[in-house]
């Protein structure tokens, strides 16, 4: 059998996506992210979040 990196992120309880601006920036490179800025907690923008995830879920 083989296991060729197959990695999947379901389980990670994404926070939601923000009508419109103003947007919360990235913690990581302070681009924007998609979500509100009133959201507490971590936001990462797409290409940061992608980046982790593959990090957290391929690591090992
Ligand atoms: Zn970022």
């Amino acid at each position: 059998m083989s296991d060729e990196g197959y990695c999947t992120t379901d389980g990670a309880a994404k926070p939601q996506a923000a009508d419109g601006p103003p947007y919360a920036e990235c913690v990581l490179c302070r681009e924007p992210t998609e979500y509100p800025e009133s959201y507490r907690g971590i936001t990462m923008c797409p290409r940061c979040e992608w980046q982790e995830a593959q990090r957290t879920s391929c690591s090992g």
